[in-house]
């Protein structure tokens, strides 16, 4: 079983996303893009290390000149740019070229970084993807946006850089602990909610399988969302219109996540975001109010909250203005006009926003 994709950049084949069960096919994938018997630099993250390096080097290593490899410490703590230097010196120390390859193996944070390290060393040398949360195989490995957090503030600084490949091995995802793998699908769903309602009703007819981590399932919804981000970011590269779209629940949901000191994941604040946007979306009489409830309800079965408790209202509205995706002072908030059809909206006052944030507050009952 193997199924691939081809992203686009600039109107040009770019990229190819393949999807496996398995590592078996990933060396004569490096093969085909002209990298035998160069030098591979495999960076990894310390969880990463210890699950599927030592195979991935196994199969690598007889296509190769030489492989190394650069292990950061596992979190988003780490996503800086003295780890990254660290990278850079182990390349030079054994002596990296441009005709050499980064290979990125684990989740969003060493894809970003890797690709960082590879959009800059020696002013842009090719790197791979091998993402192995289903955040970043359904997200962050698809675009090239790569980069690191820089005194306190995410993503900062980086750098649009195409990977010369994106290879899932799906049977990663099993050893995903629990949070992860669910606040992962939180962006699978935004995926359904903003572009394909016919996708977002068949991840609702396949809750069982998808919470299980069915591979028959995984192996249909991990390319069908990643299809709906390759749509979006080739019309869109460097994010100047219609990849805002993909920041649906993200306005408020970054403002929670901030708020709540990042005690939550990212993809339950997503999906509380989405919920409060899909709120605004029906007070401003784009969707009905049960297409709002069926929407807000759809989260709760595959364990994603809908509701927060302990925020301050004020507060959040005011981190929604420190975003960076904030459009000078008026806000580009996403709303939708039904399931599948997300728009762009700078209408949404605070007011709106409170509201919004009022019907997810979690207030205890005393009664
Ligand atoms: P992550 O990379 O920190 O991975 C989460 C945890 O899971 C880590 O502890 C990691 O070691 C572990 N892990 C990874 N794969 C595993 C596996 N198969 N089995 C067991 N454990 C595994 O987090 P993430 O959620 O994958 O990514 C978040 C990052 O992605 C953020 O830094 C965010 O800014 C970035 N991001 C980038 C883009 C983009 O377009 N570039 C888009 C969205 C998010």
């Amino acid at each position: 079983m193997e199924k691939s994709l081809t992203v686009n950049y600039q109107e040009k084949p770019c990229y190819d996303i393949i999807f496996d069960r398995s590592f078996d096919g990933l060396s004569g994938a490096i093969k085909n893009l002209g990298f035998e018997n160069r030098k591979f630099a495999i960076v990894t993250d310390s969880n990463v290390d210890k699950l599927y390096s030592k195979e991935v080097e196994n199969i690598i290593s007889g296509i190769s000149g030489k492989v190394i490899k650069c292990v950061i410490p596992a979190g988003e703590s780490n996503k800086n740019l003295s780890e990254i230097e660290k990278i850079y010196e182990q390349l030079i120390l054994e002596h990296f070229d441009r005709h050499d390859l980064i290979i990125a193996l684990g989740g969003g944070v060493v894809g970003d970084m890797a690709g960082y390290a590879a959009a800059t060393y020696l002013r842009g040398i090719s790197f791979i993807q091998i993402p192995t949360t289903l955040l970043a195989q359904t997200d962050s490995s698809i675009g090239g946006k790569t980069g690191v957090d820089f005194k306190g503030y995410k993503n900062m600084i980086g750098a649009f850089h195409m990977p010369k490949l994106v290879y899932m091995n799906l049977s990663t995802l099993k050893s995903l602990d629990e949070r992860q793998y669910i606040s992962g699908f939180a962006e699978v769903m935004k995926h359904g909610l903003i572009k394909d309602a016919e996708f977002y009703t068949w991840l609702i007819d396949n809750l069982y399988e998808i919470c299980e981590r069915d591979i028959d399932v995984l192996s249909e919804m991990v390319p069908r969302s990643c299809d709906i981000k390759r749509r979006v970011v080739e019309k869109d590269p460097t994010e100047k219109g219609d990849r805002a779209l993909l920041n649906f629940g993200h306005t408020l949901g970054h403002a929670i996540e901030k708020a709540k000191n990042f005690e939550l994941m990212h993809g339950e604040c997503v999906a509380l975001g989405s919920v409060a946007a899909a709120y605004i979306s029906w007070k401003k009489d784009m969707i009905s109010m049960e297409e709002y409830y069926e929407i807000r309800d759809m989260f709760v079965p595959f364990g994603l909250p809908i509701s927060v408790e302990d925020i301050d209202v004020d507060e959040v509205i005011k981190l929604t203005k420190s975003d960076k995706k904030a459009d000078s002072d008026k806000i580009r908030f996403i709303l939708l006009k039904k399931v599948g059809k997300a728009v762009t909206d700078t209408t949404v006052t605070d007011d709106e926003m409170k509201a919004a944030l009022n019907e997810i507050l979690y207030v205890e009952n005393n009664d």
